[in-house]
């Protein structure tokens, strides 16, 4: 639906869903209570029948949803994903049904694959670790439990160290090591990320002023999350820590990835301009794997392009992906800006990115991300 409020404005939206609901309303025939829980939510609740009965009719309300809507001579499209609770008196689980569907929709929205989720004691465990994580985290971050690891990145044309790129780490005392990649969106849906997100900053900085690095120009690249990067505070969020700890901006990188970038352009542009305009460089993580339009890559203020590590993994073996480094770097060029390759493993990837001019390289091949104690800058 945001796609076409976007693309066709908010009232041809609202009809859509309005013909989303009549079609909907035709399984109240059957029993069904059908109610909008969201803008574009809506859920269905079914007493009594059999768990074989509830997943065919869920089909067949998928099934109904996914024909095409016509309005003004026009063809229009609804993607559809479901979750699915079943619910009984003597359940042993201690989530409401609502709460339970609702988890097992997020799922459903995270993977196209699965448009339809049904919430089972797999989804349970997940969901109630994620829950304990969820609610752990503030005291977690009182008590000392995230810190964080720095990874070079290094200049090979001229053999120097570029910088490092700041990543978290959650050693949970209840759960033992936690990944970002869990994390992180967990943060991010509850909102905790502003909070964690600007104890990242502070922490980098610090450390870095401690270590004496900013006489180096050597570069402290920290990677900004979408909930992060839409949050209304977070310019003034980053100058209170500047000010707060005499950070030299122009030492700093934000990493957003392409996906973040490429929704909202508008705000964004206008939101990478004030970051700019402190000193503070852009670099576009994940670079290769969202949509972008070359129009918002020319006009956004960004310094660097962070090819995702996937197309290093894939380059040795596939001769296209290969070209596809090599359209980045003369992208690159064009532009103006720097290219960075991440998860540079072997010496082969070192090679064929140096031959293709991505001089600026990150990955375990150099070192893995240190912790403190272990920081160095010979590589
Ligand atoms: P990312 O920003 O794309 O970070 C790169 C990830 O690749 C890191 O995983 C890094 O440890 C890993 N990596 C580095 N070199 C190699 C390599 O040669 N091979 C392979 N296979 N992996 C390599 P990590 O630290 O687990 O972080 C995962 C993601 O979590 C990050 O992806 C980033 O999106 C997020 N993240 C981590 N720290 C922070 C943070 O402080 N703030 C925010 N907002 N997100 C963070
Ligand atoms: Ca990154
Ligand atoms: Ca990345």
């Amino acid at each position: 639906m945001k796609n076409i409020n976007k693309a066709y404005g908010l009232a041809i939206g609202d009809q859509i869903l309005t013909l989303v609901a009549e079609r909907l309303s035709q399984f109240t025939e059957n029993g069904v209570k059908v109610y909008r829980t969201g803008a574009d939510e809506f859920s269905a609740l079914l007493q009594g029948p059999d768990p074989e009965k509830v997943s065919a009719l869920a089909q067949s309300i998928s099934d109904l949803i996914r024909e095409p809507y016509r309005l003004k001579d026009k063809s229009f499209h609804v993607g559809f994903v479901f979750g699915l609770t079943l619910f009984s008196s003597n359940s042993q689980r201690c989530e409401t049904p609502i709460n339970e569907a609702a988890f097992a929709h997020l799922q459903a929205k995270k993977n196209p694959h699965h448009p339809m989720v049904i919430y089972d004691d797999r989804l349970h465990q997940a969901y109630m670790r994620r829950l304990a994580l969820e609610k752990e985290m503030p005291d977690a971050l009182a008590r000392g439990e995230f810190f964080l690891v720095f990874q070079p990145i290094l200049d090979q044309k001229n053999r120097k160290l570029y910088g490092f790129e700041s990543l978290m780490r959650w050693n949970s005392k209840n759960h033992g090591p936690v990944s970002p990649g869990e994390f992180i969106p967990i943060a991010e849906e509850c909102g905790f990320i502003m909070q964690l997100g600007e104890w990242a900053v502070e922490k980098a900085c610090r450390f870095w002023i401690e270590k004496g690095l900013c006489q180096d120009p050597l570069t402290l690249s920290m990677n900004v999350s979408g909930q992060q990067f839409l949050d209304q505070a977070l310019l003034l969020r980053f100058t209170k820590v500047l000010e707060k700890t005499g950070f030299d901006p122009k030492r700093l990188c934000l990493e957003i990835t392409e996906s973040t970038l490429m929704t909202q352009v508008l705000e964004t542009e206008k939101k990478l301009r004030q970051f700019r305009d402190l000193g503070i460089k852009i670099s576009i993580d994940d670079f290769g794997t969202g949509y972008s339009s070359l129009e918002y890559l020319h006009r956004f203020p960004v310094d660097i392009l962070k090819i995702d590590m996937s197309f290093v993994h894939k380059m040795e073996r596939d001769p296209k992906t290969r070209e596809l480094i090599k359209v980045m770097k003369h992208m690159v060029d064009i532009f103006g800006l720097e290219l960075v390759a991440e998860g540079v493993e072997t010496e082969a990837q070192q090679t064929l990115l140096s031959e293709i001019g991505c001089h600026l390289q990150q990955g375990f091949f150099y070192s893995r991300p240190l912790p403190e104690k272990d920081f160095r800058l010979n590589f």
